[in-house]
């Protein structure tokens, strides 16, 4: 895994590190987004990044999470609508890119705390959904008490008053 031909990236890593103010430096994400740990970044801007689970659960998983360190599905309120609804919209991307065309045959959606490993806010995008294991049904299964959708997070969000 770990050759050293990439010096480039390294003075890359550091540069980035100073700018980013929304960094947790014991968050493994955060450690991706700002390539200190080897994986390929499928998207990264200001305010979006896109990685490969490290664990597919179906053919294509990606993560969407927010470039800045923003805490699980459970932290969000109202006033996050609508950076869940642009991560939303970069998974169909991702999917798209990716020659996926049954948007029906998708899942995206959110662990619900505490069945999510990484405190950083993440979407998983999972496709097809008709070719998912036994186990990643389970795992990312619909009306489970561990999983929600991304739709549903939304509408729950938005059913929050503002004072809350
Ligand atoms: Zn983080
Ligand atoms: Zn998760």
């Amino acid at each position: 895994m770990a050759t050293s031909d990439n010096t480039e990236n390294v003075s890359v890593a550091q540069n980035s590190l100073c700018h980013n103010d929304g960094y947790d430096k014991k968050c493994i994400f955060c450690k991706i987004i700002n390539r200190e740990i080897d994986s390929e970044l499928l998207h990264n801007d200001e305010e979006i990044s896109c990685f490969r689970d490290i664990k597919p659960g179906a053919p294509h998983h990606y993560l969407v999470v927010p470039t800045r360190h923003v805490g699980n599905c459970k932290s969000l309120r109202k006033e996050h609508v609508p950076l869940v609804e642009k991560m939303v919209e970069m998974g169909k991307m991702m999917l798209e890119k990716n020659g996926i065309t049954d948007l029906d045959d998708i899942r995206l959606g959110f662990h619900w705390p505490p069945f999510c490993s990484v405190t950083h806010l993440h979407l998983h995008v999972l496709a097809p959904v008709s070719q998912m294991g036994l186990m990643s049904r389970v795992f990312y299964r619909l009306d489970s008490y561990w999983f929600i959708t991304a739709d549903q997070l939304i509408q729950r969000l938005n059913s929050q008053s503002e004072t809350s």
